[in-house]
């Protein structure tokens, strides 16, 4: 694959060009895979909105194209994506379809000029699952197409059986159902599925349908997943997909990646806290991150720091910037008193270097929201969970992770300090989840060493190859 995507004398090299949705949970393993399909010898375009956009300098090799997406609504470039309202979620899923319109044209009019200057050289567009519209120029400009999905296959299994779900009444979830069973798909319970407010049921039910629509029409979809992982979710869509869509389950990316993970932050990494986790012993540090875009009551936080605090474990809480809706870029703020009662005991800092931090020996739990990323980061680095998902697939997720792999456990409810205090030091005690988690690790790191993810990418390269 490596000499044909590169090319001899006779033939030119081929070209991936990649559209990520502009959040880190999405830019991240976008990345990644650019990395992986560079390192087998594709050259590399990757198409960017101004908001949030990847810092060129740091991927010298790669060619970048910027997409204006001015619409009107646009945050505060670099703000990790927080949106100012309660309903993360609602508010999330109607910027991924102003995206969608706001590129439509400039991008139709920046890749037909790209084509007209490198149209042998172009193999095809891997974009993100999110944007349909963009998928959908491409394919009209004669350019074959990809998906990544960002999510777990678990998840695109609610995406592509969402229309029954609202038709059996699980969608949109009634209060006094939300513990039932879902028993077409197991292990989730109706509180699992991608629950939003009433008002957003209609843009996500619109959104749902445009990122199973987006998969069916291409050639494939890739997920950051692997057989160790979710054989059977993986199994399950290859029979429910069309068959001309292809699955490529070529994760754990950030594992084969070559590109370090400071590459694509958004944020500016705190590395201080990798020499503070030095002066730690093994497996005694909680780690605390709920991702890029979960915002926080400030009485939320207060109730996880008395909590932290009470649990007497060591540990290193990530509190982004812009946790607190319209709490500006300060600080946020702790409860008086914490930092004197927790004295030196651990270590808070705006964003961490997370993959590092979660490999580190010292790290012995991480309390997620269980964003898919930091999900299949946890499972690789073997350290268990305990998990407090916010909303859209981290439910989801937080089920795998509690009831299906059994490598962590779910704090249910509103965060109360006595919950959390008691929660984490059951966590720090718990051997059995301990064990469990650590050998789920081992099965990831055979799946990326023994060679099945390897193979697996050799078998996108291929396709991309022959599109
Ligand atoms: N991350 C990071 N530093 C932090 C917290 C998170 O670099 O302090 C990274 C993390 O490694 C992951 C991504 O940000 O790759 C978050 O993605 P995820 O899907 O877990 O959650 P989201 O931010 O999309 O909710």
């Amino acid at each position: 694959v490596e000499d044909t995507a590169t090319g001899g004398d006779h033939r030119r090299r081929r070209r991936v060009l990649f559209f990520p949705l502009p959040f880190q949970g999405h830019i991240n393993p976008m990345f990644q895979l650019a990395g992986v399909l560079h390192s087998r010898g594709f050259a590399i375009t990757v198409f960017h909105t101004h908001f949030n956009a990847p810092d060129a300098s740091r991927h010298p090799d790669y060619h970048f194209v910027p997409v204006p997406d001015d619409d009107g609504g646009t945050p505060t470039p670099g703000d990790g994506g927080a949106p100012p309202a309660a309903d993360t979620l609602h508010v999330t899923l109607e910027r991924v379809l102003a995206v969608n319109r706001a590129c439509e044209a400039p991008f139709r009019e920046l890749l037909a000029a790209l084509l007209e200057q490198r149209r042998d050289e172009v193999a095809c567009l891997v974009a993100d699952a999110h944007l349909l519209t963009l998928l959908d120029v491409a394919r009209e400009l004669g350019v074959p197409t990809l998906v990544l999905r960002t999510g777990s296959a678990a998840c695109f299994r609610i995406f592509m059986a969402f229309p029954m779900l609202c038709d059996m009444g699980y969608q949109p979830a009634r209060e006094s159902e939300l513990d039932l069973p879902v028993r077409e798909l197991p292990p989730y319970r109706v509180r699992d599925l991608l629950s939003t407010s009433a008002a957003g049921h209609a843009v996500m039910s619109e959104v749902i349908s445009r990122l199973v629509k987006a998969v069916a029409t291409s050639s494939g979809l890739i997920l950051n997943t692997f057989d160790a992982l979710e054989s059977a979710e993986l199994a399950s869509l290859r029979r429910d997909l069309p068959a001309a869509v292809q699955v490529f389950d070529v994760g754990p990316l950030h594992k084969l990646s070559p590109s370090p993970a400071t590459s694509t932050s958004l944020l500016r990494q705190d590395r201080r806290c990798l020499d503070w986790l030095d002066t730690q012993a093994p497996a005694s540090v909680l780690y605390v991150s709920f991702g890029s875009l979960a915002s926080m009551s400030a009485t939320d936080i207060a109730e996880a720091a008395w909590g932290i605090a009470d649990s007497d474990v060591p540990f290193l809480w990530v509190l982004r910037p812009a946790i607190v809706p319209g709490s500006g870029a300060g600080a946020p703020p702790l409860p008086d008193g914490f930092l004197a009662a927790v004295d030196g005991r651990g270590v808070v800092v705006g964003w961490a270097p997370q993959e590092e931090v979660l490999e580190h020996a010292a790290v012995g739990a991480f309390w997620t929201h269980c964003g898919w990323n930091s999900t299949v980061e946890a499972v690789c680095a073997g350290v268990p969970m305990l998990c407090r998902p916010w909303f859209g697939d981290q439910m989801g997720n937080a089920r795998y992770v509690a009831d299906a792999w059994r490598v962590g456990v779910e704090l249910d409810g509103e965060i109360e300090r006595g919950k959390v205090a008691e929660a984490v030091a059951a966590m720090v005690m718990d051997g059995g989840t301990r064990r469990r988690a650590r050998e789920l690790g081992k099965r990831a790191a055979e799946s990326v060493a023994g060679g099945a993810s390897g193979v697996n990418v050799d078998k996108l390269a291929s396709h991309i190859m022959a599109l």
